[in-house]
């Protein structure tokens, strides 16, 4: 059975970025709720209810038919507030160090460069999805949205980074300024562990 990952902090740890009632609605509730699919979709696959959610996202065509639709959508609301927890943080805000501050000055010029890009695709995307910093099938550094819950692990790409741009994500404390929300999110990246994710692509 999948089971909802302990938080590192407390609801109200991310305020004033993102306040206590939004953390426990989204993690309780929402992600919750993807586990519980996701358990319910596998009943009668007990070999693949053992199995790593990044491992089932990766190989989704080898699942049978019938359950596909259910683990791309519920494994993948699973997998995707799994990582956002993680790339937040209470001590989170301030720059990248070391080799991936040098990676996204190759890739996109600049820290700020690489911030307005990514604002940008999180403004631009219409409807529900995430925005990614993802480490591609040739290494290279690349952000995008995708729609729903889908995953980059679907396209074995290797995500580092990501923000919920479902508006269960931010309504209740930003309504409908996403672009605010998106603002508040820098002050919160948990830099050294999107670094930790990076280094272990290479
Ligand atoms: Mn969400």
């Amino acid at each position: 059975m999948f089971i909802l990952p302990d938080l590192s902090y407390e609801f109200d740890a991310l305020e004033p970025s993102i306040d206590a009632v939004t953390m426990e609605i989204h993690y309780s509730k929402h992600h919750q709720g993807y586990v519980d699919k996701l358990n319910t979709a596998l009943k009668g696959h007990p070999d693949l209810l053992k199995k790593d959610v990044t491992e089932l996202l990766r190989n989704l065509e080898d699942l049978p038919a019938d359950i596909q639709t259910a683990v791309k959508n519920n494994g993948g609301g699973h997998a995707n507030h799994s990582l956002f927890w993680t790339v937040i943080s209470p001590d989170g805000g301030g720059a990248p160090k070391g080799n991936l501050s040098e990676a996204l000055e190759t890739r996109f010029k600049s820290l700020d460069d690489f911030k307005a890009e990514f604002e940008t695709v999180a403004l631009s995307h219409f409807g529900s999805g995430w925005v990614w910093l993802v480490v591609d099938n040739d290494g290279d550094l690349q952000v995008y949205s995708t729609a729903n819950q889908d995953s980059p692990l679907i396209e074995d790409e290797t995500p580092i980074l990501t923000l919920d741009v479902w508006e269960h994500a931010y309504y209740l404390q930003y309504q409908n300024r996403r672009a605010d929300y998106i603002k508040a999110f820098w002050k919160i990246v948990d830099w050294a562990e999107v670094a930790r994710r990076f280094k272990e692509t290479s």
